[in-house]
């Protein structure tokens, strides 16, 4: 059994306290490796040795940085394979995911930010007096956590790292105790890469044992958070108090708006895509569609043939579009929110139900599942499911449209397709959510802000936001 351990100092160690817990294949159900149930000590480490390398680390040159990224960026592409192995066998998504998206997104984010800091500057103000100039210094905060969820591993603790590291910091990751093994091949990787020691520290185990100690801990000043809403407040509450530097990306119900008029091929695959890629464990995923009434029965009909069409299998059978959801507890959580669609009133269209591919009848799979006749304030409306589930609701008129694509406690993202140009842009404008796609879906440039508004997020990630988050600005005003 494979046995992963935490990167501190350099150094690839043991948790202090010898415990470690279950890795689990979703795939086959089983135990295959095993992750460092770390403790208070083991963090407390981590923090002092992110703490001792900060000054070094923070005065090399943006050209050292740039270098040592793209070193690292290098290592993950010559990794590829390996890496999406591991990826689709930790989390069950498709190793064709993994490898088309999550690996090449992972040395994208290294890339982009060894090239990032080389082009980040900040202002110079002239007047309004005269003779004076103010201009902004901008310094690392020093210790940060990046704290990050199950369902993108490295794609998205790798989107939290390589800014911090690129603008100074030093840095105490905590990737998710559920999807461990990428953020180890990555502590590997960075060792092979010569990042000096304490500069990077991985620690593995359960959030709630070390966020007891990161989140309150005097010498962290930054943290990012990406994963649930609920954990996000946890954080937000207990953080507030300290005036730590906080960023959070939180959970979503993402609304995709259909009208009529849209191109109707593009967007019915565009749709399926948005609505059960990576199992719709992806917090961006549309699982509100809301269609207009002239298009409603053509595009049902067709929606669920094509979601029924979908090949739910084995991640490392190269024929499967879907995989297996992350965990028995997620899987029976997701079947609750079938359960109670129907209980709810909703028509279950399709799937829904587990299945039990031979050979992995032990693994956790789920097909697809639609609904309609749902009320937009019932709970399977109002909650994120996190998994393969979506509802479909028609709607009569573009107001009509809005009022329900805003009706939701959470603002990440929302899709919208349609040809008329002004509706486009009148949407996007009213629409309350971080992030809009016209006629498309997940199409990113990491130099735009990401993040989400209401119970979605605070903050945004991506090119210089993610560079200011991670930095101090500092007003010098001269008079000559
Ligand atoms: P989670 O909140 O349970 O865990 C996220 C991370 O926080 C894990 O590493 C976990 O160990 C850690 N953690 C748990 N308790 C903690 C605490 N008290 N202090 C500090 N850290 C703690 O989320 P999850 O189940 O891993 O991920 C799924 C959620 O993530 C969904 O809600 C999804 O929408 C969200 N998500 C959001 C985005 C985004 O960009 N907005 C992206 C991906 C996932």
């Amino acid at each position: 059994m494979e046995r992963i351990s935490n990167y501190i100092n350099g150094h690839l160690k043991s948790p202090v306290g010898g415990s470690f817990l279950h890795v689990f294949n979703p795939s086959s159900g089983q135990i295959y490796a095993e992750v460092p149930a770390s403790e208070p000590e083991d963090v407390e480490n981590a923090v002092q040795a992110a703490q001792l390398a900060f000054p070094a680390w923070s005065n090399t040159s943006v050209q050292e940085r740039h270098d040592i990224l793209s070193k690292i960026a290098e290592l993950i592409k010559e990794r590829a394979a390996t890496l999406a192995h591991a990826e689709a066998q930790d989390t069950g998504k498709p190793l064709n995911l993994a490898a088309q998206v999550d690996i090449p997104r992972a040395a994208a984010n290294f890339d982009f930010f060894a090239n990032a800091i080389t082009q980040f500057s900040s202002e110079a103000h002239h007047g309004p007096h005269r003779n004076a100039l103010n201009y902004t210094l901008r310094a690392p905060l020093g210790v940060v956590a990046c704290i990050s969820p199950w369902n993108l591993p490295l794609y998205l603790i790798t989107w939290k790292i390589a800014p911090a590291l690129a603008a100074g910091n030093t840095v105490v990751a905590k990737p998710s105790e559920v999807t461990p093994m990428t953020a180890f091949l990555l502590s590997q990787i960075c060792i092979e890469a010569g990042l000096p020691p304490g500069v990077l520290n991985v620690i593995h185990g359960s959030g709630a044992v070390i966020g007891k100690t990161l989140n309150v801990h005097p010498l962290v000043k930054g943290i990012s958070f990406t994963g649930s809403t609920r954990v996000g407040a946890e954080i937000a509450g207990i953080t507030s108090p300290l005036f730590k530097k906080v960023s959070l990306e939180m959970g979503g119900k993402n609304p995709c708006l259909i009208f009529a008029d849209c191109d109707y091929e593009k967007m019915l695959d565009k749709t399926i895509g948005s609505s059960f890629s990576n199992q719709g464990q992806i917090c961006l995923c549309s699982s509100r569609i809301l269609i207009e009434r002239s298009l409603y029965d053509r595009f049902k009909e067709d929606f669920v043939k094509r979601a029924e069409a979908l090949r739910v299998g084995p991640p490392m059978d190269d024929t499967s579009d879907i995989g297996a959801v992350i965990s028995s507890e997620h899987l029976n959580k997701v079947l609750g929110y079938v359960a109670l669609g129907q209980k709810e009133g909703g028509t279950l269209l399709c799937g829904g139900n587990q299945i039990h591919p031979p050979g992995y009848e032990k693994g956790w799979y789920i097909r697809p599942a639609v609904f309609e006749n749902l009320a937009s304030d019932c709970r399977t409306n109002q909650e994120e499911v996190f998994g393969p589930v979506v509802t479909l609701t028609p709607f009569e008129t573009e107001e009509e449209a809005l009022q329900l694509a805003n009706d939701s406690s959470y603002g990440l993202s929302a899709t919208v397709w349609t040809r008329d140009l002004s509706r486009a842009h009148r949407l996007s404008k009213s629409i309350n959510v971080g992030i809009v796609w016209i006629n498309t879906w997940l199409l990113r440039d990491l130099r735009t802000p990401f993040g989400g508004m209401k119970n979605s997020g605070m903050g945004r990630e991506g090119g210089l936001e993610a560079l200011r988050f991670f930095t101090e600005p500092k007003n010098v005003c001269i008079e000559y």
